[in-house]
């Protein structure tokens, strides 16, 4: 019953990352890609557009 309670909350955590990636970067040095919608390292930013940015790889 333990065991069985500690793999649901596993996968409960696992599916939360999943949903939390795309889009909604949690850490303060990185940024959200308007083209590719990818979190990006603030040391990609090529392009301030508001709240998020564009990497230099989809700004050339
Ligand atoms: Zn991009």
């Amino acid at each position: 019953m333990t065991t069985i309670g500690r793999a649901q909350s596993m996968s409960v955590a696992a599916r939360h990352v999943a949903f939390s990636v795309p889009g909604a970067p949690e850490q303060v040095d990185e940024f959200t890609c308007c083209s590719c919608l990818l979190a990006q390292h603030r040391s990609q930013l090529t392009r301030q557009a508001g709240a998020m940015g564009y990497g230099t790889e989809c700004e050339s």
